[in-house]
């Protein structure tokens, strides 16, 4: 699907100057960009923490959305191991502090992941990678009956909600939130907003709703009438 388009990785925006006659982006290296109009697929939480800027400010309808969705924390903690200590699984939920194991049948060692979702991913993150792992280890010690820090390669803790591309794991539809996925949807002169946050048909928080909420925004666009400069 790529093929043929310029795509840019790596290229963060700072600032959405945003009008009638357009959409001027400025990247964090400098470089400006202008378009007739833009996609907007930045995660919530990075929204909520402002970033990028808007100017104009976004009206207070589309800013309420944004700050009402609420954001969740998901941290994943990955182990691998010499040998497999663990008798063969696919889930697993316990009532440890990890209390969501997976064997990952794709690594190439013996592995597991761990999940925690909530507020407990943030205590959790909170402690530390190292610690995490260790705390990790003695619960598939505990578990399992064998001495897991031995047979441990390695491990590794992701967590969302540090990682300041996404700043959450993925939204969630709080009391009282009403229409704000509406809201944060809805195009706004030349900005057009999309991700799995703009999901109102219950494909929130997945890679297939995300992919959809692309194709909606992508129509707004082609729907749109188009300007023969943007200046
Ligand atoms: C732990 C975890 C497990 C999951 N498991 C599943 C699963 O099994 N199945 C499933 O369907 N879904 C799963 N999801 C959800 C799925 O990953 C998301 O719903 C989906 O990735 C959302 O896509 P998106 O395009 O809205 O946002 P994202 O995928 O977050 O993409 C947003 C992009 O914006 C970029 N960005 C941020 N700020 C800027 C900026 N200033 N300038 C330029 N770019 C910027 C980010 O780098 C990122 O690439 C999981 C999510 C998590 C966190």
């Amino acid at each position: 699907m790529a093929e043929g388009l310029d795509i840019r990785l790596g290229h963060a925006v700072e600032r959405v100057a945003w009008g009638e006659a357009g959409v001027t982006l400025t990247l964090a290296g400098g470089e400006v960009l202008e378009a007739h109009r833009v996609i907007i697929t930045v995660p919530v939480g990075v929204l909520q923490a402002g970033k990028p800027g808007f100017d104009p400010p976004l009206p207070e309808a589309k800013q309420t959305a944004i700050d009402t969705i609420a954001v969740g924390h998901v941290i994943k903690l990955m182990l691998w191991f010499d040998h497999q200590l663990w008798p063969d699984f696919v889930v697993l939920r316990t009532d440890g502090r990890i209390v969501t194991w997976w064997v990952v049948e794709s690594a190439a060692t013996p592995t597991v992941m761990g999940y925690v979702g909530g507020p407990a991913a943030l205590e959790l993150s909170a402690l530390g990678e190292q610690e995490v792992i260790n705390l990790g280890l003695a619960e598939l010690s505990q578990l399992f009956g064998a001495d897991a820090a031995d047979a441990c390669l390695g491990g590794r803790m992701s967590s969302w909600s540090e990682d300041p591309w996404s700043l959450g794991g993925y939204t969630y539809s709080p009391v009282g939130m009403g229409d704000a996925r509406e809201a944060l949807a809805a195009p706004l002169g030349p900005l057009h907003f999309a991700g799995e946050a703009t999901l109102t048909n219950g494909h929130i928080a997945t890679v297939h709703g995300a992919i959809e909420s692309g194709w909606r925004a992508a129509d707004e666009v082609i729907a749109a009438p188009v300007r023969q400069s943007i200046h």
